[in-house]
């Protein structure tokens, strides 16, 4: 970033960009300019530099815990693992979760953390090492708890690392009952949920699937309702990309044509098989040299691809004043935090580029955390208690139909229409409602209110009034 010019650096800058975001969403709200500022500004941040031995030596890293807002607790927010990681990234990220959950109606205020490390440099254990003690700080410090500050997967971290976290709370605070509620995104063995892994992908699914179905909103792009057959291209095949680019084809029809990652990208306008392509990663340790695909050496280059629906699902700043000009999807959908420049923005909306944005498009992660966390102070598999009952009672109402009717349910329907939900089904449901349910909230700002003029903008529009209400209805201490 070193010799970029001043307008492109602050352009680059995804604090400021959260704020231009915000203001602009602000200017069409009718509420007091203090309360703004207090709903705008980064609440509390928490800077720690720790010592962690690695081999014969100590390294020391950096790490934070931002909290945005505390209009509801717990505050909620991914812990991110990069070399590139900033505080001002973290307060942003901290600040798109506040948004984010008042979007999806979540009621947690908005959180980040983050490490500044390179996993990909460091053993397992090590990394262990590293989580446990960076855990360790935010304990010593009171930035988390199951009533305080929640953490969850983000960029390089997941599974493992949130058990590791679980871990590491549940030793300092010995027989306290709801210690596995303190961070989410564990493995389901650990007290996680059902379908919290691919949660963000599967939003994103169910994202595009309600936006697709409205005639005038994909028209307006040229684009027919329905996903069967629109062409897909996605960056960063980790947990959110590849499991977006995997629900997108198997389950909607969708055309994969091209994936891209850190090393390069992989393009085959026929359609890539997700799976494989997750095979010949795990076989090769790279996406590239995918059998049938063309090898694109540069990692940006999937950007550029002609296609309906483009997914950024990797890091911010990927499409910047830089590249803008040779973005040519219809559709872009952020998987990915922060992943357009303001500046970019512009140029996309001016072309009329249909951007659906990240504070409500890569919402469904959070919302699931929020069914694991409930999970986790119940102490108890959603649909355990009721599954079997509802299954006799399904039964019993098909035999009084029967008799009634005097006909035979063939076996396939009747065990169909019996089979009580299990956990991953209700994950599901409650996951497609609330991104059915925000998407017609947004919708419906962006038709109704004077000034909004883009999806983002009646995101934020939304998500502002929600939270100014808390502070309007609550009143501010003392
Ligand atoms: P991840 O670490 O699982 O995957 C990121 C992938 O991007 C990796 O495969 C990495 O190799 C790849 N990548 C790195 N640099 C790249 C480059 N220059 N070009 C292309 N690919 C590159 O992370 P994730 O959890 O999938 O998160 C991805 C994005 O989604 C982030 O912006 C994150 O904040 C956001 N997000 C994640 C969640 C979640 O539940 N995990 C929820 C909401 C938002």
């Amino acid at each position: 970033m070193k010799n970029l010019p001043q307008t492109n650096r602050e352009d680059l800058n995804l604090h400021r960009a959260v704020d231009r975001q915000f203001a602009k969403a602000a200017a069409t709200l009718d509420l007091p300019e203090g309360l703004l500022e207090q709903i705008r500004v980064c609440n509390t941040v928490y800077m720690v530099q720790f010592p962690v031995r690695i081999g014969e030596k100590y390294e020391i890293f950096q790490g934070w815990r931002a909290e945005h807002s505390q209009h509801k607790k717990p505050v909620k927010g991914g812990i991110r693992y990069s070399e590139e990681v900033t505080q001002e990234d973290v307060m942003a990220l901290a600040a798109l979760m506040s948004y984010k959950c008042a979007i999806v109606d979540v009621p947690f205020g908005g959180s980040k953390g983050g490490v500044r490390v390179n996993p990909r440099k460091y053993s397992a254990e090590q990394l262990e090492r590293i989580t446990r003690r960076y855990t360790a700080e935010l304990i010593r410090k009171g930035f988390i708890g199951p009533g305080i500050s929640v953490p969850a997967p983000d960029y390089g971290t997941g599974e493992r690392e949130m058990a590791w976290i679980a871990d590491t709370y549940d030793a300092f605070h010995p027989g306290e009952i709801d210690n596995m509620a303190c961070v989410t995104g564990k493995p389901v063995t650990q007290g996680g949920i059902r379908g919290r892994k691919e949660a963000t992908g599967r939003g994103v699914r169910y994202a595009l699937q309600e936006v697709f179905s409205y005639k005038e909103d994909v028209g307006r792009v040229k684009l027919s309702p329905g996903l069967e057959g629109k062409t897909v291209v996605v960056q960063g095949f980790g947990n959110v990309g590849y499991h977006s680019a995997l629900f997108l084809e198997e389950e909607d029809g969708c055309k994969v044509i091209a994936i891209g990652e850190w090393d390069g990208g992989i393009w085959n306008p026929e359609g890539l098989h997700v799976r494989d392509v997750a095979e010949h990663r795990d076989r090769t340790g790279s996406i590239t040299n995918f059998p049938g695909a063309k090898t694109l050496k540069d990692p940006k280059g999937v950007l550029e691809l002609e296609c309906d629906i483009l997914i950024p699902a990797a890091l911010e700043n990927q499409i910047t004043l830089e590249n803008v000009d040779r973005i040519r999807a219809k559709v872009l959908a952020e998987a990915a935090n922060g992943p357009t420049s303001t500046a970019a923005e512009e140029v996309l909306l001016s072309k009329g580029t249909l951007i659906i944005p990240d504070i409500y498009l890569n919402a469904g992660g959070v919302t699931v955390s929020y069914f694991e966390w409930l999970k986790n102070l119940s102490h108890v598999r959603f649909g355990r208690m009721e599954k079997r009952l509802k299954e006799m009672n399904t039964d019993q109402t098909l035999k009084v139909v029967e008799e009634l009717v005097g006909r035979k349910i063939s076996d396939q329907i009747r065990s169909k229409l019996v089979r009580g939900a299990e956990e991953i089904d209700l994950v599901n449901s409650g996951l497609e409602e609330t991104m059915v349910g925000a998407y017609r909230q947004i919708r419906e700002v962006l038709q109704s209110r004077k000034g909004v003029n883009d999806l983002r903008t009646a995101a934020y529009a939304s998500a502002i009034e929600k939270i100014s209400r808390s502070y309007l209805e609550l009143g501010i201490f003392p």
